[in-house]
């Protein structure tokens, strides 16, 4: 059986400020060492700051999205190179508030996360499923289908890739996928990664959707969940160390 080595994210979305940042990062980098691997991915225009602030260290940082294209005249995009220049190891592609809120198709998803790993940035693909078609039994299916385009792009490169299982109802919502309810998603997610790449086993699968202090231990212990993708509370240190101790 192979070991996976947790990882926990944090995704500030559109939140923070460089006082309230570097606060908040001082508070992650004293609470060291951590017995799993760490994350934070930031708004772009502060990426240098947290490169900065964590070079050092092992505590790693990454972008909430990427440009699908190389370069060019795409007015507001940031593209892969520039990331990897940033020396970001991580990029979100797809999670579903860009989904829902910019329109991002799977096949937009799918050449985003192409882009990242041309450039050496390990993109975290989201899947996950609406309230609505959770009542109406698509959940399979739905995140199935957001997972296959992804891992079509990719080809060979497909294990390279972490994905994160967020309920859309469940982010940023106080409710919470019960961990038997994750875990059934995260099984069906691996046999997927595992049947198209055979290094499923290996590949990381996070959970995320409102992952707090006193839910994480129980997420974290599922057999297929590898960590977490967490938004609200990674914004304050104590919670977000709380969580990345629950993850090992
Ligand atoms: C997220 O932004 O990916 C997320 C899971 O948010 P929250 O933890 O606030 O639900």
């Amino acid at each position: 059986m192979t070991t996976r080595r947790k990882l926990v994210v944090g995704n500030w979305k559109m939140h923070g400020s460089r006082v309230a940042n570097a606060e908040l990062l001082a508070g992650v980098l004293a609470a060291r060492p951590f017995a799993c691997d760490v994350a934070v991915c930031t708004p772009f225009v502060y990426l240098a700051d947290a490169a900065a602030t964590l070079a050092a260290s092992d505590v790693r940082w990454g972008a909430q999205d990427v440009s699908a294209h190389a370069q060019g005249a795409y007015t507001g995009e940031v593209s892969a190179a520039m990331l990897q220049e940033l020396g970001c190891r991580y990029t979100l592609v797809g999670h579903s508030e860009r989904r829902a809120y910019h329109a991002e198709s799977d096949a937009l998803v799918a050449a985003k996360a192409q882009a990242a790993l041309g450039r050496g940035v390990t993109p975290i693909v989201c899947v996950g499923e609406t309230l609505a078609e959770r009542e109406a039994g698509q959940t399979a299916e739905v995140v199935k289908r957001q997972l296959s385009v992804v891992i079509h792009q990719l080809a060979h490169c497909a294990a390279e890739m972490v994905v994160a299982y967020e309920p859309v109802w469940a982010i940023g919502t106080g409710r919470t996928a019960t961990p038997a309810q994750a875990q059934e998603v995260h099984a069906l997610l691996r046999a997927q990664l595992q049947a198209a790449t055979g290094r499923g086993d290996a590949m990381r699968i996070l959970y995320g959707g409102s992952v707090k202090p006193d839910n994480a231990a129980e997420l974290f212990a599922q057999a297929d969940i590898d960590g977490g993708l967490i938004g609200g509370a990674s914004l304050k240190a104590a919670d977000f160390i709380a969580i990345v101790r629950a993850a090992g």
